[in-house]
């Protein structure tokens, strides 16, 4: 007999409607992540997750991107060659590479910027 409150109260609070209305466009949405409207997400625990996932994945393309890579490390060493003309030609092959890296780097960049809209 005493089972029976617990019981009650548990449907009471499984049928229990709950509204949330959407910060974009004011929409009252029943018991779902996403807004029927304009499909923005108004579950605020989903949304804090997923914000806290594109942060992780943000960083690890921060620690990618400024990791020295093989190329640079020897173009690096080869400009410190003992012969002129060695020395020359890596220090021009090593301001081409560190122009395309950039060119590079900056459309990955605006890639990223562009898919995260
Ligand atoms: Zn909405």
């Amino acid at each position: 007999m005493l089972i029976l409150p617990q019981l009650t109260s548990n449907i009471l609070f499984m049928s229990q409607k709950s509204y949330i209305k959407c910060l974009e466009c004011n929409t009252l949405n029943l018991n779902t992540d996403y807004c029927k409207n304009c499909g923005s997400i108004i579950n605020i625990t989903l949304k804090r997750n997923l914000e806290r996932e594109k942060k992780i994945q943000k960083n690890k393309e921060l620690e990618k991107a400024n990791k020295p890579n093989k190329i640079d490390e020897f173009l690096q060493s080869s400009t410190e060659h003992p012969n002129g003309i060695v020395r020359m030609f890596s220090r021009v092959v090593y301001a081409m590479w560190l122009f395309f890296a950039a060119v590079v780097g900056g459309l990955i960049a605006a890639v990223i910027a562009i898919a995260a809209g």
